[in-house]
């Protein structure tokens, strides 16, 4: 079994997707937030033809705050507390915002600035409940909070599936794509009962192979390139690129060539990645909690998300996938901030503490590949 497969949130500040993080959309429900793309609006990456990944960006405003209650979390570098599932945190107010969502950091959450439910809260909360809370429908809380990380699961899916289709590498298994992006919707229009029920980890390992495939045809087709570039096929550098589920931790890969790697799961926290080229890797689940992507190339890599992105540390060099945007913690240039000491010992708490919630590497475990 593989380690890890995909999934990531991470853990430092940035454009957040918690709803502690998000009060002004809140705030303002319907709001568009930034980074969020309005309707109407083609997502990010182009999406695929006719998708648009609006509706699968968090609108915390629609939200019964379920991330906020549905899921534990474990004392560790990324929240203050334990929480068991089903608890509302002692930070949520009434009114489903945070108590202290401007202080998310320094009172030690930074897990919550950086959790993304890829639109699962609000469609949970409006859909699959049709907009009556856990406060005023108590005998609903029970089912709800257990269809919210199935939904979120599912959202992840179709966040990734949309991405597949809008890369040109994989226009030979589009339709299959398409296909399975169509199923995977209908899925989460299920009731809460079928979606209680629902094998998602069969449904994710489906998912999965497409992915795999669609992976591999982009990093083959990059490869191909660059052959033609070079004297012939290199076997040793493209074995060495791949790190699938690899302990990078704290890593020292400055400058390194990266591209086309295969990074699916790769634990590169802390790692540093300085002026790396890590055009068209997959970073798939790959965990880059505090690693440092100052002057990386991150051009045309697949399966990165935002979220893992925040977690990171980057600066105003660090070239990024078209569909993702700098987050706002990073500095505009020059070197980033130097990582404080004993980092490791804390994420390594957090990856064996706290997995269901926080961390940075998310839910996703496929078996085999
Ligand atoms: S501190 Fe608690 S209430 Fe605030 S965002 Fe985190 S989980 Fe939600």
């Amino acid at each position: 079994m593989a380690k890890a497969e995909y999934g990531g949130e991470h853990m430092t500040d940035g454009p957040a997707t918690r709803p502690g993080a998000a009060r002004s959309a809140r705030d303002r429900p319907g709001e568009v937030r930034h980074g969020e793309v309005g309707p109407g609006e083609v997502g990010p990456g182009g999406a695929g033809p006719g998708r648009e990944r609006g509706e699968l960006r968090a609108d915390c405003g629609s939200c019964f705050a379920l991330c906020c209650v549905a899921l534990p979390f474990s004392a560790s570098a990324d929240f203050a507390v334990d929480k068991e599932a089903g608890r509302p945190c002692h930070n949520l107010q009434a009114d489903f915002q945070c108590g202290i969502h401007e202080r998310l950091r320094p009172e030690g959450f930074p897990g919550c600035t950086v959790y993304d439910c890829f639109g699962a809260g609000q469609k949970v909360s409006q859909v699959t409940f049709g907009g009556m809370d856990w406060r005023r429908a108590p005998e609903t809380a029970g089912r709800m909070f257990r269809v919210f990380p199935i939904m979120r699961q599912l959202h992840e899916l179709l966040w990734y599936l949309t991405e597949a289709l809008s890369l040109p590498q994989a226009r030979p298994i589009h339709g299959e794509i398409r296909r399975t992006l169509d199923e995977t919707e209908a899925l989460t229009r299920r009731d809460a009962d079928a979606l209680a029920e629902l094998d998602v980890a069969a449904h994710r390992h489906d998912v999965n192979e497409l992915l795999l495939r669609t992976s591999e045809l982009v990093r083959e087709e990059d490869r191909l390139e660059e052959d033609r570039r070079e004297e012939g096929p290199r076997d040793k550098d493209r074995r060495d690129k791949d790190r699938r589920g690899a302990d990078l931790i704290g890593a020292r890969l400055k400058g390194a060539d990266l591209r086309g790697a295969n990074l699916r799961g790769a634990y590169l926290i802390g790692a540093d990645l300085r002026g790396a080229d890590l055009r068209t890797a997959d970073l798939i689940g790959a965990d880059l909690r505090g690693a440092d992507l100052g002057g990386a190339d991150l051009t045309g890599s697949v399966f990165l998300t935002q979220a893992q992105l925040n977690s990171a540390r980057g600066d105003g060099a660090t070239k990024l996938p078209a569909s993702l945007t700098r987050p706002e913690h990073w500095p505009p240039s020059g070197p980033t901030p130097q990582r404080p000491r004993g980092k490791r010992a804390d994420h390594e708490k957090s990856r064996q503490k706290s997995p269901q919630k926080g961390a940075s590497r998310g839910t996703w475990r496929t078996p085999g590949r």
